[in-house]
């Protein structure tokens, strides 16, 4: 067994996933898996989840593949769209979906000849300048897509808001949201916007097809929000071991840099889990850990295979207690997240090999 280990509980992950659908009965969930399912392991949440969406959604076409090899045969949606014309191979190979947001890609498809049909998703900007055609292109690059022979059709119309989580942007995101209808009212194909901040706040903007990520992980789009506050469980539980217990006299000084001197006599844990295995460097000291049900405080700096918990003086926590990092009802990642500037995604996705997955399900 491996020291740190990631819990990964399967039946929080599709609790969280019918109360995203709960919310919107009529759309289609595209469950978002990119990056190893924001690093909880794609294959074990595609199969969890196989009965419960429409279909999945990477980021790259070795992620949709690597779904489709573990015998997962729901449509598979690559956000990006194919990067190379060669791909184009194997997206039929592998029956993949796709979106289209570039005119050099619709030259690739109009000279691509095969017997199959693409299904693909006409990708639109609406302010976040990241891929998709802008409304004075739209009329065109849909004419074009129309006109290949490849393309099944209807064509669907896709795009991405980029600050439905932050109210503090509402105004940008009601022009974003005004664009989005004025591209598509009238567009006789599906359509599909929403992410997980867009289903969770605005669901009566909600499309046909839905595109929730981070919340099916039970993790708030939002800071200063937990998933928790939203109804969601969280998926993910980080834990390592304490392997070395040492008492502090006033003025003993823990760790590298000096950074964290003792007031108070304590005892200090040595917890085997470093920035090595994923957990942030950068957390300040008094970030919250939980041990044997209680709070503690991590002191001093994280250290590449090691950190230091203050478990306070007389302290009868053991040698091989399990100390929890995040995933449990007191230390949400979103918390050690915000501590160090930022956001929930990028640390769930930040896990080395070093960690153990443990996957619990109880259907
Ligand atoms: C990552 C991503 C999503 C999911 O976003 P969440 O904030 O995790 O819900 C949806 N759509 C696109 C295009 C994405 O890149």
């Amino acid at each position: 067994m491996k020291t740190v280990q990631a819990q990964i509980d399967l039946s929080a992950l599709r609790h969280n996933v019918n109360l995203i659908r709960q919310k919107l009965p009529e759309s289609k969930v595209y469950s978002v898996l990119k990056a190893d399912a924001y690093g909880h392991g794609s294959v074990r949440c595609a199969k969890a989840l196989n009965d419960t969406v429409y279909g999945f959604a990477v980021a790259r076409i070795e992620e949709a593949i690597e779904l489709r090899d573990a015998g997962i045969t729901k449509p598979i949606l690559m956000l990006g769209g194919f990067f190379r014309e060669d791909d184009l191979n194997l997206i039929e190979r592998y029956a993949l979906e796709f979106t289209v947001h570039s005119q050099w890609q619709i030259d690739a498809l109009r000279t691509y000849s095969s017997d199959n049909c693409f299904t693909v998703w006409l990708q639109v900007n609406v302010g976040m300048q990241r891929l998709g055609f802008n409304g004075d292109e739209l009329d065109s690059a849909a004419a074009g897509l129309a006109s290949c022979a490849s393309v099944r059709k209807p064509v669907g119309i896709i795009s991405h808001l980029s600050c439905a989580d932050d109210d503090s942007l509402k105004d940008y995101n009601e022009l974003q949201l005004a664009e989005w209808k004025r591209m598509t009212d009238g567009w006789n194909g599906p359509k599909c916007l929403s992410n997980s901040a867009a289903c969770a706040y605005f669901p009566e903007k909600s499309t046909e097809f839905v595109r929730p990520g981070i919340t099916q992980y039970g993790i708030s789009p939002t800071l200063g929000k937990t998933g928790k506050d939203m109804g969601l469980r969280p998926v993910m539980k980080l834990s390592s071991e304490i392997i070395a217990i040492r008492d502090l006299k006033p003025g003993d000084v823990v760790g590298y840099g000096a950074s964290w001197v003792c007031e108070k006599p304590t005892r200090l844990a040595i917890v085997a889990v470093g920035y090595a295995d994923g957990y942030p460097r950068a957390v300040p000291s008094g970030t919250p850990v939980e041990i044997n049900g209680r709070l503690a405080k991590t002191a001093g700096h994280v250290c590449m295979d090691m950190m230091f918990v203050d478990l306070g003086a007389g302290a009868v926590d053991k040698i091989g207690d399990r100390v929890y990092l995040w995933g449990t009802d007191s230390v949400s990642v979103e918390c050690v997240a915000e501590s160090v500037n930022t956001i929930p995604y990028e640390l769930v996705c930040h896990l080395s090999d070093r960690v153990e997955f443990v996957y619990t399900d109880d259907r």
